[in-house]
């Protein structure tokens, strides 16, 4: 199949994939004036395993109305250490410092937007692979000069879709998500792969009142792992997240935790498994015309697994360059440059100290359960736990106070 020259097949930007990132990226870089088109391998809306809990940074990024998305706020807290120690927690005002979504809502919603903002939008397409300027999907070079424009490259990117014509645009952002393909045609590396199991489950009033408002976190036997309940009225969503390479110790951690719930016989709206990947530090965020953002590019929080916030902002900053590269002076399927370049120092600026710190605050949790439990928990921390969920402060910039840091690192060790 050969590349077509039509205005359905050519496109300033094609988005591979509608999650948050794809569906932010589209909007950003259709509200700019951009030829935008999103593919999106599914039909929409679609489910996607995650405990669709809203942080602060999330729901600060949205961009969206989330009244009538949210199925549930939270504003208490029960913690324990793989089903004992248990530590209960409110605040006083009982102001609410968690949302729930079901993703299946979310994304929809935000595929809207980006569609009213001016994206096209193209479900059932799957991306096969991307053919940079004079490369095939193993060499792509990134592009040749354009004569007389500084900084223009010349060419498009091609992209094959499965049983369909090529298309082509001059900016490609990858937001695929963590099993996608474009993470591995920018040449994407993760230090870090977890897998995510987790259930639906629909209980009759009684169970879903004795959590509504409540959220539990577990601390799981598995070294650096998790398990969570989200109330959403009549569902519950249960899941456990980590190491991959742990993957049998995880799946009975996650059966015991359903069956500590009495969750055993309750039936499941949807029961998966889902991985996430976290970049390493060096990682590319970029190559020649192609961006990746969200779990594309291995952007999620490496503690938490929060991954909603950094697909939303990473998105935008891929929508926001693309639009900028396209933007700039040039002959036909030309780009700027100077706004791809900018990509990855932005994304660096804004998601780089977070993961860090995430990583720090993972690795004393690794090794120490017992006394990050006792931390979190303690009367004193709660406040500053909850601060962090609502985004009103953030790890990286408690770890800057010398005790905090101090402190995490030595638990660390
Ligand atoms: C069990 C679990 C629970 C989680 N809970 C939370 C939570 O409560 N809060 C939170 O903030 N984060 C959570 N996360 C992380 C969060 O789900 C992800 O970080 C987030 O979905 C990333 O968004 P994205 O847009 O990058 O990718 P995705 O949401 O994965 O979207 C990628 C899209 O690309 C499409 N696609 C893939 N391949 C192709 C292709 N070849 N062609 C076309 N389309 C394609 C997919 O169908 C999909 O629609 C959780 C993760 C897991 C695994």
């Amino acid at each position: 199949m050969g590349a077509i020259d039509t205005p359905d097949s050519t496109f300033d930007v094609i988005v591979v994939g509608a999650g948050p990132a794809g569906s932010s990226a589209a909007r950003a870089a259709a509200a700019a004036g951009a030829r935008v088109c999103v593919l999106e391998r599914s039909s929409m809306p679609r489910y996607k395993t995650c405990g669709g809990g809203l942080v602060g940074l999330s729901t600060d990024h949205v961009g969206i109305d989330l009244a009538g998305l949210v199925r549930a706020t939270v504003s208490s807290l029960t913690m324990t250490w793989d089903g004992r120690y248990t530590v209960s927690r409110g605040r006083t005002d009982a102001r609410p410092w968690l949302s729930m979504v079901m993703r299946t809502d979310l994304d929809a919603a935000l595929l809207a937007a980006a569609q009213t903002a001016g994206a096209i939008v193209r479900t059932g397409v799957q991306v096969l692979g991307l053919l940079e300027p004079g490369g095939d999907p193993a060499d792509q070079p990134a592009g040749v000069g354009v004569p007389g424009v500084p900084g223009a490259h010349d060419g498009w990117v091609t992209v094959r879709v499965r049983g369909g014509a090529d298309l082509r645009a001059r900016v490609v952002i990858g937001a695929d998500g963590a099993s996608g393909r474009c993470g591995t045609h920018v040449g994407v590396r993760c230090d870090q792969v977890d897998v995510g199991l987790e259930g639906e489950f629909v209980v009759d009033a009684a169970l879903a009142e004795r959590w509504a408002g409540r959220l539990l976190l577990d601390w799981g036997p598995v070294p650096g792992s998790y398990g969570w309940l989200f109330p959403k009225g009549r569902v519950l969503t249960v899941g456990v997240i980590g190491d991959r390479a742990q993957g049998a110790a995880l799946r009975g951690y996650y059966e015991r935790f359903v069956e500590r719930l009495g969750l055993t016989a309750a039936p499941r709206q949807h029961d998966s498994g889902h991985l996430t990947r976290v970049r390493a530090v060096d990682s590319p965020l970029r190559r020649g015309r192609v961006l990746v953002a969200g779990d594309a590019a291995g952007l999620l929080d490496p503690w938490t697994r929060e991954g909603i916030s950094f697909a939303l902002r990473s998105g935008r900053l891929a929508g926001e360059a693309a639009a900028g590269a396209v933007g700039a002076p040039g002959a036909a399927g030309s780009v700027g440059s100077a706004a791809l370049d900018a990509y990855p120092d932005r994304v660096e600026a804004v998601l780089g100290p977070e993961m860090a710190a995430g990583r720090e605050v993972l690795g004393a949790f690794t090794r120490r359960p017992g006394v990050m439990h006792a931390l979190m928990s303690g009367p004193g921390t709660f406040g500053l736990f909850i601060r962090l969920i609502e985004g009103r402060t953030t790890v990286a910039r408690q770890l800057r106070r010398p005790g905090v840091r101090a402190a995490v690192a030595a638990l660390g060790r």
